[in-house]
């Protein structure tokens, strides 16, 4: 439930709305605006929804009392009708900006990840992406730098000028990843890793939250109410493909019109992962372009040096010069979605 406030309504008022409704041992949440809107964030009993929902309404103040019918509360639009800006270090993802983040799968080296930085943000990314623990499909596989990895990403992206991204796999890692990165990523594997949901929402740290292979919208928006009730509300949610019945001509089946879905009942920014979504890096520079004007407020994609060499993910990852191209493509399509790639400066 919402309570949204007249315009102009009185701390005194806004009190009240407050007092009514812990008074049936609910909490409340307080979500300032161009008005004041109030929420009730947990589930209310069905025989109290009503006889409260009609004291509210003829409180002194109150514009509207609105019933939230999803299942996700805090990630729906009905429970907050103006999108998520999030803020990181002044980068706003989620409002007319476009950021893209891009790095190789996993972090491998000083010189590979120093170079990949450079020619990413040379073309424009803003965010660095890369992997420093890595959550392979098979335990033999190179399973990342862990933190030295860490450590080396924070020393490039303090050089070059840009933003990190990395993945935390474990709830009691959040803390060190958190420490070296600015955003945390949780993987699609562990989009329903409960204890690490809950510690990246108590970390109060950008936390970009990937959709699960398998998982409906339904789920995946549940799973940011995790990070969002936690007391986080710096969510951004990536869609990064789904597994298909056809995977002999791409890895996952990229669900664009996701986008749309979750722009329409979530108010959080929503990122898309045309490399892991699509697994080929022929086809990323015009899934990116979709993505553009499918709606998402970004990009997340693999870029290294040398993509034959790289440790992971090589067949699906760009080399520089085929994304400072696609760089200029998102550039003059911009004036046909709702959003302008962000150039600005990164403060170090
Ligand atoms: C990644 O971004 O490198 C990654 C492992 O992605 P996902 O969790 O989407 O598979
Ligand atoms: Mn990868």
């Amino acid at each position: 439930m919402v309570i949204t406030m007249k315009p102009g309504a009185t701390e005194e008022q806004i009190q009240a709305v407050c007092s009514t409704i812990e008074e049936y041992g609910l909490d409340t949440l307080l979500m300032p605006g161009s008005v004041m809107a109030i929420g009730i964030p947990s589930a209310i009993p069905a025989d109290v929804r009503e006889p409260l929902a009609q004291k509210l309404q003829i409180l002194p103040g109150v514009s509207q009392v609105t019933h939230v019918s999803r299942s996700y509360k805090l990630a729906s639009r009905e429970f907050h009708p103006a999108s998520t800006v999030v803020n990181v270090r002044g980068v706003h993802i989620g409002g007319t900006d476009f950021v893209v983040m891009a790095g190789p799968c996993s972090i491998e080296g000083y010189e590979q990840l120093s170079e990949a930085a450079k020619e990413v943000r040379a073309a424009g990314a803003l965010v660095l992406r890369g992997g420093a623990f890595k959550p392979r499909t098979s335990p033999y596989s190179f399973q990342g730098l862990a933190v030295e990895g860490l450590k080396i990403m924070r020393q490039v992206a303090d050089e070059v000028g840009i933003l990190t991204v990395s993945e935390v796999m474990s709830p009691d890692l959040v803390e060190t990843v958190a420490e070296y990165v600015d955003i945390l990523q949780i993987g699609a594997r562990s989009m329903q890793n409960l204890p690490l949901l809950i510690e990246a929402g108590k970390s109060g740290k950008p936390v970009l939250l990937k959709r699960g292979p398998a998982a409906t919208i339904d789920e995946f928006l549940l799973a940011a109410e995790y990070i969002l009730s936690n007391g986080n509300s710096n969510v951004m949610l990536c869609e990064r493909g789904l597994v298909s019945f056809d995977r002999s001509y791409t890895r996952n089946l990229l669900d664009l019109a996701a986008v749309q879905v979750l722009k329409d009942h979530s108010h959080l920014p929503v990122i898309v992962d045309p490399s892991h979504g699509v697994g080929v890096a022929k086809y990323i520079p015009a899934m990116s372009c979709a993505a553009l004007v499918a709606g998402a407020d970004g990009l997340l994609i693999e870029v290294h040096p040398d993509p034959r060499r790289a440790m992971s993910d090589a067949a699906q990852t760009l080399d520089t010069k085929t994304f400072a191209e696609l760089m200029e493509s998102l550039r003059r399509l911009g004036p046909f979605s709702k959003r302008s790639i962000c150039e600005q400066a990164i403060a170090v």
